[in-house]
């Protein structure tokens, strides 16, 4: 029997920055390599050392893009990893993406710190090169020790839970675990037996809301913000939840032709994303497969306005209310939703839903605890407006 180790450099009594090394005899496994988000003390975690040596590593297991599991493989590889990261078709798509708009992120945030972007351009095009694709439910042998499967997580588009086989021990490594019944992703899976399992418990101590009953927050608040004729600025995170508001927006105005309050989808990385994930279809569950033989595009529908370009952002401000808009950066930490928080918040008339978890230290988890003011380019923002999180609930 071999000797397994487990170490978490991350994510560990935290939710972000998740990084565990399995070593199995000689060999050093790291499942995921993510970024520590947050308050600036959190953040600048990810310019200390890793606790282990980068070139030592053979290989990586990546369970999803999201920057928590993911943000910091291009350093891994700056600092001489040089084996293959093992993940899913979407997700080798999906990464680029992600590490290239957080380096842009990155380079607003350490501005006026003595710090250096943790990676430079070169070193993610040498991290994508590194990716290799492996299919879900399809045993993989890394060595004679080691082998695994990648299973349907139920969180975002190319999750995955990874199944691990050593010396004829099961471990399970579940990353970020999802819901069931999501707009588009497959159900998650259940395993009946394994040796340990590794799990996520960021939502431990409170159950999932129900998907329906999430949808049904957001149908409320656009029918309110219409009533109203007010306007309704929604943050999204470019990776699934955004596609899931499409979906769920799409779904609704195809049925409600004479709905036509503007939506406005002002995210240039989630317009990004959201092209991918057209060519994934083949991995949406059974109901967005059905959807799809009478709904060529479920993520475009009527009154839906693509802003990418800042020219066309601009044209935002100048439409009359009701209008919608959907904006990221998730937590607000970046990206166009500042500059429409900054717009709307201060008056009582308008709404602001945060979708998602909301990292301590963040705008958006400073908005949703009741915040009077933020600061924008130096100057102080009352908020007055309505604040709705989609996570509780608190119906609108
Ligand atoms: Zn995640």
């Amino acid at each position: 029997m071999p000797k397994i180790t487990l170490t978490s450099y991350g994510a560990a009594g935290e939710v972000t920055g998740s990084c565990h090394l399995l070593q199995v005899d000689g060999f050093r496994l790291l499942i995921d390599c993510g970024l520590y988000q947050g308050n600036d003390d959190n953040y600048f975690k990810n310019w200390t050392e890793f606790g282990f040596l980068a070139k030592n590593i053979d290989a990586v297991i990546l369970t999803h893009t999201h920057l928590d599991h993911c943000g910091r493989l291009p350093k891994l590889v700056k600092e001489g990893f040089g084996g293959k990261i093992y993940t899913t078709p979407p997700t080798t798509k999906l990464v680029d993406i992600v590490l290239s708009d957080n380096l842009k992120i990155m380079a607003e945030k350490i501005t006026h710190s003595k710090y250096q972007p943790l990676y430079t351009l070169t070193d993610l095009q040498n991290t994508v090169k590194k990716l290799l694709p492996v299919e879900y439910d399809q045993n993989f042998k890394i060595n004679e020790n080691i082998s695994f499967t990648l299973h349907q997580a139920g969180h975002i588009l190319g999750a995955a839970i990874i199944k691990l086989n050593v010396a004829g021990k099961t471990i399970i490594f579940t990353g970020d675990i999802g819901a069931e019944n999501m707009p588009l992703v497959k159900n998650i899976e259940y395993f009946d037996q394994a040796d340990y399992v590794v799990m996520e418990s960021t939502y431990g101590d409170r159950r999932h809301q129900h998907v329906k009953d999430r949808n049904a927050v957001l149908i409320q608040a656009i029918q309110r913000i219409t009533r109203e004729n007010s306007t309704l600025v929604m943050s999204e995170f470019a990776v699934e939840r955004a596609q899931d508001i499409l979906k769920v927006l799409n779904d609704y105005y195809e049925k409600h032709l004479d709905f036509r309050v503007p939506v406005y989808f002002d995210s240039p990385m989630a317009d990004v994303v959201t092209k991918i994930y057209k060519k994934y279809t083949s991995y949406f569950n059974d109901q967005v497969q059905d959807d799809l033989k009478y709904d060529r595009d479920i993520f475009s529908f009527p009154h839906l306005q693509i802003t990418s370009e800042s020219r066309f952002s601009k044209n935002i401000n100048t439409a009359m209310p009701p209008k919608i808009i959907l904006a990221g950066s998730g937590m607000a930490d970046g990206g166009r939703i500042i500059h429409h928080l900054a717009r709307y918040a201060p008056n009582q008339k308008n709404y602001v839903l945060f979708m998602g978890f909301q990292v301590p230290g963040t705008l958006g988890h400073k908005f949703i605890n009741g915040a009077f003011h933020f600061v924008y380019y130096g100057k102080k923002i009352q908020i007055h407006c309505n604040r709705w999180r989609e996570e509780h609930r608190r119906d609108p």
